[in-house]
C-alpha cells in the first residue's frame, strides 16, 4: 500500500515543483511516480555518450520568463547560462531571422527599411482578422500575403498535416512581428539553459530526502495501492485518468530523427526552421550550440543534430501539443466536471489541464497550486 499523505504522478516541471514544495515547506514525505525512466518530463536532457554533447531528448528547451518569482525559485537549484535564443528560417534557399523583425523585412525586400516604413508596409496589407474564416485568411490579415507565403504557409501545413485553408482561424491569435532589429526569439528579461544541464536541475529539485521517486512506474499499475486518504497530484492525461469515458482528447505529436555528424559545426546555430512545404521536417536542432562554454564537446569534430517532424497523434504516442478545437474544449469541460467530484485528486501540468505551457508557466502554475490548494488545506 502506498500510504504517503501526498502522491505526485509525473516528474515533469509541474510534478517536481509541487513535490519539492510539499517536502520542503510542509516537511511531509511525498511519493513521486513517473512512468518514464527519468525525471524532467519533456524538458529532460542527457549527455550523448559518443560526443559528450547535452541533448534535449524531447526537442529544444530554453528557459525564459518575465516573472521574478519564477526566476528566483528555479535558480535556487542551479545557475543558468546567459544563452539567448535566436531562430533562423530557411525559405526558398535563403535564410532569415524569426520572429519577423526589421532584419527579416530588410532581407525579404533586399534593402534598408526603417521602423516607420515597416509599420506602413505591414498595416497597408491588412484586412480585418476577425472576419477570417480559416487560418490562411487570418494570417494574411495579420501579416500580409508575402510574409504569410514565405514563413507561415508551408510550415503550418507541415505542422498540422493540413492545408491552412482547412484549419480554423482560432489556432493563431497573433503572429509576432517586431519593427526593430531585435533578433531574439523571446523578449523575456530572464533567459538561459541550466549550466549543469536539465538532468541536474531536476535531480536537485527532487533531492529532498522526504521525496521518494519511483521511476518506470505507471499510475495505472499502482492505482489500486493508493490509500483513499492520500491526496494525489496528477499530471498525466486527464482523459486517461477517467479511462476515456467521454472519448479521447486530440494531440499533435512529433518524431525526432537523430544524427551524429563528423564535422565541427553543422548549421552554425541551435535551431533552424524549414518553412517550405517540400522539406519534410519542420526544424533542425544542433545541441552543442546551447553550450559554447563547454569547450571540449563544442570544439570537437563531431556534432549531434536532430530533425523534427510533426505527426498526427494516436493513442500510445507521445502527446506534445493540445489541439484547440471546439470539440476538444467541450470534452475537456466534461472531464473537468468529473474532476470536481474527485476532491482527493488535483489535476495539474500540461497533460492534466490539456493546455500548452512554457516551462515558466508550468512552474508558476505549480507554485500557485501548492499555495492555494495544498498548503491552504494542510492540517498538519
Ligand atoms: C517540442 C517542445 C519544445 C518546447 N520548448 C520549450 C522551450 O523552449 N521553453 C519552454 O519554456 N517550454 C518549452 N516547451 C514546453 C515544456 O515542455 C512544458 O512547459 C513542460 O514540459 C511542462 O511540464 P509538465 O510537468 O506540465 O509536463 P511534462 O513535462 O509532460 O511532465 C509530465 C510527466 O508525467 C509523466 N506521466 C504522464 N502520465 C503518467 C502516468 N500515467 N504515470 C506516471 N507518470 C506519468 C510523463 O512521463 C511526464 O514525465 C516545449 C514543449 C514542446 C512540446
Amino acid at each position: 500500500m502506498l500510504n504517503t499523505k501526498y502522491i505526485v504522478v509525473g516528474a515533469g516541471v509541474f510534478g517536481s515543483v509541487v513535490a519539492e514544495r510539499i517536502a520542503s515547506v510542509l516537511n511531509e514525505p511525498v511519493t513521486v511516480i513517473e512512468k518514464r525512466g527519468h525525471a524532467g518530463g519533456n524538458c529532460y536532457s542527457e549527455i550523448d555518450r559518443e560526443t559528450g554533447i547535452e541533448c534535449h531528448r524531447y526537442g529544444s528547451h530554453i528557459f525564459h520568463t518575465s516573472s521574478d518569482a519564477v526566476w528566483e525559485y528555479i535558480t535556487q537549484f542551479g545557475a543558468f547560462t546567459g544563452y539567448r535564443h535566436k531562430v533562423l528560417a530557411v525559405s526558398g534557399g535563403k535564410i532569415y531571422f524569426l520572429p519577423i523583425n526589421l532584419k527579416t523585412l530588410c532581407d525579404v525586400h533586399q534593402r534598408f527599411i526603417t521602423p516607420e516604413e515597416a509599420q506602413r508596409l505591414l498595416s497597408g496589407e491588412k484586412t480585418d482578422p476577425a472576419t477570417a474564416t480559416n487560418l490562411e485568411e487570418k494570417a494574411i490579415a495579420l501579416i500580409g500575403r508575402e510574409l504569410y507565403e514565405k514563413f507561415i504557409k508551408g510550415y503550418t501545413a507541415k505542422q498540422w498535416e493540413k492545408d491552412p485553408r482547412d484549419l480554423p482561424p482560432d489556432i493563431i491569435s497573433r503572429l509576432p512581428v517586431r519593427t526593430s532589429f531585435n533578433t531574439d526569439y523571446f523578449s523575456d528579461p530572464y533567459q538561459g539553459v541550466p549550466k549543469d544541464g536539465y538532468f541536474k536541475l531536476f535531480e536537485r529539485i527532487l533531492s529532498d530526502p522526504r521525496i521518494s521517486l519511483l521511476l518506470n512506474t505507471d499510475f495505472k499499475s499502482i492505482r489500486h495501492e493508493i490509500s483513499p486518504d492520500s491526496t494525489v497530484i496528477y499530471t498525466g492525461m486527464i482523459d486517461e485518468f477517467f479511462d476515456y469515458r467521454f472519448g479521447m482528447l486530440e494531440w499533435r505529436s512529433l518524431r525526432f530523427e537523430w544524427e551524429t555528424h563528423r564535422c565541427r559545426d553543422y548549421q552554425g546555430t541551435t535551431v533552424v526552421n524549414y518553412t517550405d512545404a517540400e522539406v519534410p521536417f519542420t526544424r533542425i536542432h544542433e545541441f552543442k550550440h546551447y553550450h559554447p562554454e563547454r569547450r571540449e564537446p563544442f570544439d570537437s569534430d563531431k556534432t549531434v543534430i536532430c530533425k523534427e517532424y510533426s505527426k498526427t497523434w494516436s493513442h500510445g504516442m507521445e502527446a506534445y501539443y493540445p489541439v484547440n478545437t471546439g470539440r476538444n474544449q467541450a470534452l475537456l469541460k466534461q472531464y473537468q466536471e468529473l474532476a470536481r467530484r474527485n476532491p482527493n485528486v488535483i489535476f495539474g501540468g500540461r497533460l492534466g489541464c490539456y493546455r500548452y505551457w512554457d516551462m515558466d508557466k508550468a512552474v508558476l502554475a505549480a507554485l500557485d497550486c501548492f499555495e492555494s490548494r495544498i498548503k491552504e488545506n494542510y492540517h498538519g
